[in-house]
């Protein structure tokens, strides 16, 4: 069973839980750490014999040309997080559909390769936002991978499949969820981010062989580049919920994912995609 593997290409001041503290207009005065940490996040997979998916920030992808063809160069995918992580809930489909076409036209530009997979920023791809399949299959993706079908502080969409859905009749794009285990009835996160990096590796690894094995489909999973750098600055104000989230283990992460990608077989998002569009049925037709 190959996975799906990916890392949402954003920098250290650009989380959804920093945006309240960090003003936008201030991102060009901050320190970017991307470039390193990405660079190492390519040795680790290189290391490993494993491709993935980059879903990066047009923003990002605008001042690091270099490193998005380093990315495309070793075989990965390159695939678009949006322009500047405005989360898709807080536009209207005219700017979605401008912040999409804007992301897209800047990574391709930089790669040199066509882009055909989105993740929303904080998977914010929820029932508020009835239109953002629509003009995503308008605009041409092939897959998103935008939904956490659980309930969360900050995102969320509980009703959702687990697996591998279309969204829309009558359109090939295809919708990959974040990995969710299930456990005395509930539904738990086990996708990545901060909930990889404060629960026991073991709980991972329960998470994927369950899907795996008893659910039979492909996990998907995710991390970003911060969370392999413990020296990243720290951000003063923000509550200390979210500091405890963004900065619990940094310097285990690293080892963590080194275990995770050699105890299973992954892949890049598009591949998963393709795979899982041929056994799916309309949500609704
Ligand atoms: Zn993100």
């Amino acid at each position: 069973m190959v996975n799906g593997l990916s890392v949402d290409v954003e920098d250290w001041f650009q989380v959804g839980a920093f945006e309240k503290v960090i003003a936008r207009g201030d991102w060009d005065d901050l320190a970017l750490r991307v470039e390193d940490n990405v660079l190492r996040i390519l040795d680790l997979f290189a290391e490993a014999e494993v491709k993935a998916t980059f879903f990066t920030l047009g923003w990002v992808a605008e001042r690091n040309g270099a490193l998005m063809r380093r990315i495309v160069d070793a075989g990965h995918e390159l695939a678009s997080h949006g322009y500047d992580h405005a989360r898709v809930f807080t536009f209207d489909r005219k700017q979605f559909a401008d912040d999409i076409r804007r992301a897209r036209e800047t990574l391709e530009d930089a790669g040199g390769v066509a882009v055909t997979g989105y993740r929303a920023p904080s998977f914010s791809i929820d029932q508020r936002t009835p239109w953002a399949y629509l003009e995503l299959a308008e605009q041409g993706y092939a897959y998103s991978s935008s939904v956490a079908p659980i309930v969360h502080d900050h995102y969320g969409w509980r009703e959702a499949p687990r697996f591998a859905f279309h969204p829309l009749a009558g359109a090939d794009l295809v919708e990959i969820p974040v990995t969710t285990a299930t456990f005395a009835g509930k539904r738990l996160a086990a996708g990545g981010g901060g909930f990889f990096r404060v629960l026991p590796y073991a709980f991972s690894r329960w998470a994927i062989r369950q899907v795996n094995r008893r659910d039979g489909r492909p996990a998907v999973f995710y991390f970003h580049p911060w969370e392999i750098d413990p020296d990243q600055p720290r951000v003063p104000g923000a509550p200390l919920k979210s500091r405890l989230r963004h900065y619990t283990n940094l310097e285990r992460m690293a080892p963590k994912l080194r275990d995770l990608v050699r105890e299973f077989a992954w892949g890049r998002m598009d591949e998963i995609a393709q795979r899982e569009a041929a056994r799916v049925v309309p949500l609704a037709a």
